[in-house]
C-alpha cells in the first residue's frame, strides 16, 4: 500500500481535520477549570519547594501534560462543542490518564469497543466522528474511517507523525526500520504500520541479541520465534537487516533509544566498514522533547537528598513507567499511582512496581521529617498531582496529630 499517497488524500478530503474549529479560548479556560491547580502553581512560583510540617515536595522542573497532549485533550473537547449532536468515537484512549478518559465518557465521547481482544468498528457508521487520539492510530484504521465516510478528527502528535515520517523515509530507500519501542503500544502498532520491513525492540538486550545476529549469524528459527510478534510479515534476518535505519516510540527512555542506535551503527560499521556505513545505517533524531524533558528533571530531582518518590501516571502509560524507571535505578523506594485514591487514609498505598502487578505497601511512609520528590507523565493533569500532594499532607499530619497526642 502506498501509504504516503493515501495520507496526501486523506489530508485534502472535506471529511478529515487536524486542526481545532477556532474555540481555543473558551476551551483553554474549560480545560483550565478541570484539570490546573492553584497548589501546583504555588509550588512551582515557589521554586519547586513546599514544607509544610514534617513533609518537604520537591517537584520535578518538568512533568505532567505535555503540549502534544494538552493540544489533543483542546481538540476532543473542542470536536464535542463543533459538533453537539454527533455520535463522536475515539479509536483509543486518547491518552492514559483515567480522569481526562472519563470526562470525555461523561461527554458522550465513547471509545471504540473491543470484540475478542479486538477493536470492533462496526459500531461506527457513515457521517460518526471518530478522533484519533495523540499517539495516532495505524494506516489501517484510517483507512477503514475514510471507506465508512466518517468525519476524522486527527489530534496525532507532530512528534509522532515526525517519527512516522522516519519510517517513510527508510521505506523509501528499502531500508528495515528498527523500531524501539512495545510491539503492542498503540503508538508502535501505528507507526509499524507505516514501514515496509520492520522489527520492534523493547530494549537494549533485545537490540544486542539483533546485533550479534548481524555479526555472527545466529539460530534463524530462534530469532523468528524470538520477535514473532515483533517483526513484519515475511521478516528474514538473513537479508533484512543488511540496511536498517532507527525510530522510535516517542516516549521510550531516550538514553537506552540511543544506546540501541550507537549499537546498530558499530555493528553496521564492524561488518560492512567505515566507508559503506551510509549503505548501511540510517539515524534521525525523533525523541520528543517532552519525554527528554521529564527524563532529564527527573535525573535533576534525583540529585536532591530524596526519601521516596511518587510518580503520578496511568499504569500503561508508557512514558510515566520510564520516569519509574530512573528512580529505581538510583535505588530510591519509588511508587507508580494513577490517582491519589491509590493512597490510603491508613498509611497504605496500592502502587505498580516497575514489571510486576499492582502491590499494596504499608506504612509507606517513614515517620519524622520526610523529603518527597513528585513527578508525573505527560498525561497526567495538575490536578491529579495536586491531589496527591495534598494526601500525603493529609497523613502526615494526622500521624503528626495522633503522636502528638499520645505524648500529651
Ligand atoms: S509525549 Fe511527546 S510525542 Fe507524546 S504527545 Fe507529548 S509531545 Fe507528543
Amino acid at each position: 500500500m502506498d501509504t504516503k499517497a493515501f495520507k496526501r488524500s486523506l489530508h485534502h478530503s472535506d471529511k478529515y481535520y487536524r486542526k481545532g474549529f477556532g474555540r481555543e479560548k473558551e476551551i483553554t479556560e474549560l480545560l483550565r477549570s478541570e484539570y490546573h491547580s492553584t497548589l501546583i502553581r504555588q509550588i512551582q512560583e515557589n521554586g519547586y519547594k513546599l514544607q509544610w510540617g514534617e513533609v518537604t515536595i520537591r517537584l520535578a522542573q518538568a512533568f505532567g501534560f505535555c503540549w502534544g497532549v494538552e493540544r489533543s485533550v483542546a481538540m476532543a473537547y473542542e470536536t464535542r462543542q463543533q459538533f453537539p449532536d454527533k455520535r463522536i468515537w475515539i479509536t483509543n484512549e486518547i491518552i492514559h490518564n483515567p480522569l481526562v478518559n472519563q470526562n470525555l465518557r461523561n461527554m458522550q465521547v465513547e471509545f471504540i469497543p473491543l470484540k475478542y481482544g479486538l477493536k470492533d468498528f462496526s459500531v461506527v457508521a457513515a457521517g460518526d466522528i471518530v478522533i484519533l487520539p495523540a499517539f495516532g492510530a495505524s494506516i489501517q484504521e484510517m483507512q477503514l474511517l475514510n471507506d465508512k465516510s466518517c468525519i476524522i478528527i486527527d489530534t496525532t502528535c507532530p512528534w509522532v507523525s515526525k517519527v512516522w515520517n522516519t519510517v517513510e523515509k527508510h521505506k523509501k530507500v528499502d531500508y528495515t526500520s528498527i523500531i524501539h519501542g512495545k510491539y503492542d503500544h498503540e503508538e508502535t502498532i501505528a507507526t509499524s504500520s507505516f514501514a515496509d520491513k520492520y522489527l520492534i525492540l523493547r530494549n537494549l538486550a533485545e537490540a544486542e541479541y539483533v546485533c550479534s545476529y548481524i555479526l555472527n549469524n545466529g539460530d534463524r528459527n530462534e530469532f523468528l520465534t524470538k520477535f514473532y510478534n515483533a517483526c513484519s510479515i515475511g521478516f528474514n534476518p538473513d537479508t533484512d537487516l543488511e540496511r536498517v535505519g532507527i525510530a522510535n516510540q516517542t516516549t521510550m527512555l531516550k538514553s537506552e533509544t540511543e544506546e540501541i542506535g550507537k549499537l546498530f551503527e558499530r555493528a553496521m560499521m564492524k561488518k560492512y566498514g567505515p566507508n559503506t556505513l551510509n549503505h548501511h545505517f540510517l539515524s534521525f533524531n525523533t525523541i520528543c522533547d517532552a519525554t527528554q524533558e521529564r527524563q532529564d528533571a527527573m535525573f535533576e530531582l534525583l540529585e536532591e537528598k530524596l526519601d521516596l518518590v511518587v510518580v503520578v501516571g496511568g499504569f500503561n502509560s508508557s512514558n510515566t513507567t520510564h520516569l519509574l524507571e530512573i528512580a529505581s535505578n538510583k535505588g530510591i523506594p519509588a511508587y507508580h499511582i494513577d490517582s491519589s485514591e491509590r493512597i490510603q487514609p491508613d498509611n497504605q498505598i496500592q502502587h505498580k512496581p516497575l514489571h510486576q502487578d499492582l502491590a499494596l505497601t504499608e506504612n509507606w511512609l517513614p515517620s519524622g521529617a520526610i523529603v518527597v520528590g513528585i513527578t508525573a507523565g505527560a498525561s497526567t493533569p495538575n490536578r491529579v498531582v495536586a491531589d496527591v500532594i495534598e494526601k500525603i499532607f493529609e497523613i502526615k499530619n494526622k500521624s503528626t496529630q495522633l503522636q502528638t497526642h499520645c505524648h500529651d
